[in-house]
């Protein structure tokens, strides 16, 4: 390929054959170069969806019941007990497919205890291979068998197979141990927080923050990847027993801001990426608005993606909590991947508001950071000795980035 300035001494006229030769004053060309992946035009950028038409719902995207293997004590019906019991809107469990060779249909989905009144169950899977781990999240059963079988083949012969199933596909706990080794391309979401120890996800947060920066509209969410439960009599307890008390469902917690209270919404919010993350059911959810055209009045949500226009856009952050514990909470707003500004609040007034004008060229993102109290999780009882500081993430809210990428 060219490089981005090359000298050409003697040729003093015009060629275009991937790049253009200008001819200097003294008698040296120099070929500049023009890359033809660059947006001739902002494609139009649809405008964003309702702010208030539609329901924040919450729930787990990521546990293991009795049929992965390596779990204990966790059948389907004690995970929907237990999700019912902290007022969990939505579940996916998320069962190894590979400890039923692909038969996802035919164990977790066919379960007689695969049924709840009041939490809404997504179909889905860990795809669990060779290079990686990601989640399948969809309103409806789909032939997981065919994503299973395709698992070892190029990454463009996946993603045929993945878009006929018509599946959502998450990247699980894409650094360290089954680190993610597909492209990235394949998946609509990452999974930027596994379980309750927020430490080990710095190298997921970093992976984000390239995969947005490159250009990827991609969903931020959790997963607490629990497989064990609460052993139901002492003699039941196995060595990872104790995990129970710690890392369950809702550690963490996702959010969605679907248009109805129904799978498919579920599964779209998440596309979407109107979603936030809490360190537990009852932590603080955070909402992130802009206002972009200086009318007082909000006009995007996280998720969402306009056209920077060159004036200034304001930016409210709120925490929305049934009850605050004592305390201050820092809010860090980071804007193309370093970090912008931060602000803090208390839950007395759990709001920061800032103002910046996004690049009118070019491609911007904001995402919210919130470290502060935690809200106690009594239904965990060692949660809090090991749960930190980390209270919640942002989705990010986009400018100037391409919706046709
Ligand atoms: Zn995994
Ligand atoms: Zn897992």
């Amino acid at each position: 390929m060219f490089s981005t300035i090359t000298p050409f001494k003697f040729i003093n006229f015009i060629i275009i054959f991937g790049g253009l030769f200008i001819v200097p004053e003294k008698g040296t060309a120099q070929a500049i170069h023009v890359n033809p992946w660059t947006a001739k035009k902002m494609a139009v950028i649809p405008p964003a969806a309702s702010l208030t038409d539609g329901v924040w719902l919450k729930g787990e995207l990521h546990v293991h019941s009795r049929h992965s293997k390596e779990s204990s004590n966790n059948p389907i019906s004690k995970i929907i007990a237990f999700s019912k019991s902290v007022r969990m809107d939505y579940l996916c469990i998320t069962d190894h497919d590979n400890h039923v060779d692909g038969d996802v249909a035919h164990n977790t989905w066919t379960d007689p205890e695969f049924k709840s009144d009041s939490v809404l169950l997504l179909y889905g899977a860990e795809w669990t291979t060779t290079r990686g781990h990601g989640n399948v999240f969809s309103a409806k059963p789909y032939d997981h068998q065919q994503l299973f079988d395709v698992r070892d083949q190029r990454d463009t012969t996946i993603g045929r197979v993945k878009n006929k199933l018509g599946i959502h596909l998450s990247a699980n706990h894409p650094s360290g141990k089954d680190n993610f080794g597909y492209s990235y391309d394949l998946v609509q979401s990452i999974e930027v927080w596994n379980s309750v120890l927020w430490a080990k996800n710095a190298n997921a947060i970093m992976i984000w923050d390239d995969m947005l920066s490159s250009g990827r509209k991609l969903t931020g969410r959790g997963g607490s990847d629990a497989h064990h439960g609460v052993p139901d009599s002492p003699d039941k307890t196995t060595t990872n027993s104790s995990q129970a008390k710690v890392n369950y469902v809702g550690t963490p917690t996702t959010w969605v801001f679907a248009k109805a209270r129904t799978l498919q919404a579920v599964i779209d919010a998440l596309t979407n990426g109107r979603v936030a993350i809490s360190s537990n059911p009852f932590a603080p959810r955070i909402e992130f608005y802009a206002d972009i055209n200086a009318d007082g009045k909000m006009d995007l949500m996280m998720g969402d993606n306009a056209k920077a226009t060159g004036k200034p856009v304001k930016f409210r952050v709120k925490l929305a909590a049934k009850q605050f514990p004592d305390g201050e909470y820092t809010i860090t707003v980071i804007k193309n991947g370093s970090k912008f500004n931060s602000y803090t609040v208390t839950g007395k007034t759990p709001v920061a508001e800032f103002t910046d004008t996004p690049a009118e060229t070019g491609r911007t993102y904001y995402r919210v950071t919130v470290e502060g109290p935690q809200t106690p999780y009594p239904q965990l009882s060692g949660w809090a000795a090991i749960s930190g500081n980390m209270v919640g993430l942002s989705n990010p809210i986009y400018f100037n980035f391409d919706p046709n990428f």
